[in-house]
């Protein structure tokens, strides 16, 4: 058990060890302190949370299985594997569970509008999602690096209804979008609510994606105790900013028994420079609003990152997971572009089912670590989303070209 880590007492400050906290422009500071003001009196309320859990019950389609691997636990030979479906929710991914906390308090705050940035497009098409479903208006900010990389994505917003901003500042990309975002906030906040889309951001963002997000280890731990009466030994999660892993080991925190690895996207490897491992790579700075471990160059400009994986490439990560690393909680692992792949096509092989990328990365550390366990152990391993977004471009890294037109 750790020493000087107690999730409740970060979480309400803010402060998880020395990362975290609200590192954000003056102007933006009223509105951050009303957000926080709003969850601090939402966040248990009864009326709240029992919206919150209709809606992931009705609209998203939770609770998401916890699925026994059969196939993959046999032919790995070692622990049993156990995948936590979320790639099953509406819209195919985890992030629908935190975009529908965030939007149900903008609606307490009495906001109208709002706003995300994106990356790959995937939370902007999550947050869409949601303002569609409440008639809210919808700004999503990308960069335009990203706008023509992803005109998929881009469409799949504007059917439902947003508008996307195009970002032409710096060099176009997801950290430009950030800026863009944020400017848009301090202009708008009077009808805007800025929905976060991973742990990451200034104090409560961390701490409410960690709790709107901590309902697939809620799941899990009584999904498994029903199944086999007992606690997981290993609970395995991809990382980009961390959502779904601290998600995925919110309620084992506290459990010393339990080993939780979050695996990052290595891209090309760790000795490359392109690659997206924050953990292994990176070092204190500040960026987002927040204090966290980032890849930057020794000025403290953000580096650009690359994975194959769209959720992954995010030069940051949510600051309660370096808290967890810090003290030795938590273990992170870098996984490769190739390994991803691999996983990728062994988990559709064995299990029939098409897993993002993302995921993948937690798939490929299963593949390493169950052989070396033994059968009376168990990896409850998360699958963040569906993976039919990336079947095109697997099957580009494997040289076969789908002409789909
Ligand atoms: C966005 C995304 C991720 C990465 O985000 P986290 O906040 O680290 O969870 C992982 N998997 C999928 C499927 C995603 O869409």
């Amino acid at each position: 058990m750790t020493k000087n880590y107690d999730p409740e007492t970060a979480m309400q400050a803010g402060r998880y060890l020395d990362y975290g906290g609200q590192y954000l422009p003056e102007v933006l500071m009223p509105e951050i302190n009303r957000v926080a003001a709003a969850y601090a009196k939402y966040k248990d309320d009864p009326d709240f949370l029992n919206e919150f859990h209709t809606l992931l019950r009705e609209y998203a389609g939770r609770p998401s299985l916890l699925y026994y691997a059969k196939n993959m636990t046999a032919d790995l030979g070692g622990a049993q594997i156990y995948l936590k479906r979320e790639d099953l929710n509406h819209t195919g991914a985890h992030k629908i569970n935190n975009v529908i906390g965030q939007a149900l308090l903008a609606k307490r705050m009495g906001k109208t509008r709002l706003i995300a940035e994106t990356g790959a497009g995937q939370h902007g098409v999550a947050t869409a999602t949601i303002a569609a479903l409440f008639g809210m208006e919808c700004e999503i900010f990308m960069g335009k690096m990203d706008t023509d990389r992803q005109r998929l994505n881009v469409y799949r917003m504007e059917l439902l209804g947003a508008k996307v901003n195009a970002v032409t500042s710096g060099s176009m990309v997801l950290k430009d979008a950030v800026n863009a975002a944020l400017q848009n906030y301090a202009a708008r906040s009077d009808d805007t609510f800025y929905v976060m889309g991973s742990a990451v951001g200034p104090h409560p963002f961390p701490a409410m994606v960690h709790d709107f997000q901590s309902v697939i280890s809620k799941e899990s731990k009584a999904q498994l105790q029903d199944a086999i009466g007992q606690l997981p030994d290993y609970v395995v999660a991809c990382v980009g900013g961390g959502s779904n892993a601290i998600g995925s080991f919110a309620e084992y925190i506290k459990d010393p028994s339990v080993h939780l690895i979050g695996c990052e996207a290595a891209g090309k490897g760790i000795t490359t420079k392109q690659t997206a491992a924050t953990m292994a790579l990176g070092s204190t700075g500040i960026f987002h609003g927040m204090k966290s471990r980032f890849l930057q160059n020794h000025d403290g400009q953000i580096d650009s990152v690359y994975s194959i994986s769209a959720g992954l490439d995010y030069p940051g990560v949510g600051p309660e997971h370096v808290a967890l690393m810090d003290e030795g909680r938590a273990k992170y692992v870098p996984i490769t572009d190739d390994e991803a792949v691999d996983a990728f096509e062994y988990i559709a092989k064995q299990e029939g089912i098409i897993a993002a990328i993302e995921s993948c990365h937690a798939v490929a550390e299963v593949q390493k670590l169950a052989p070396t366990l033994s059968k009376n152990q168990v990896i409850i391993c998360t699958l963040s989303g569906r993976g039919d977004k990336d079947v095109a471009s697997i099957a580009k890294y494997r040289g076969i070209e789908l002409n789909e037109d």
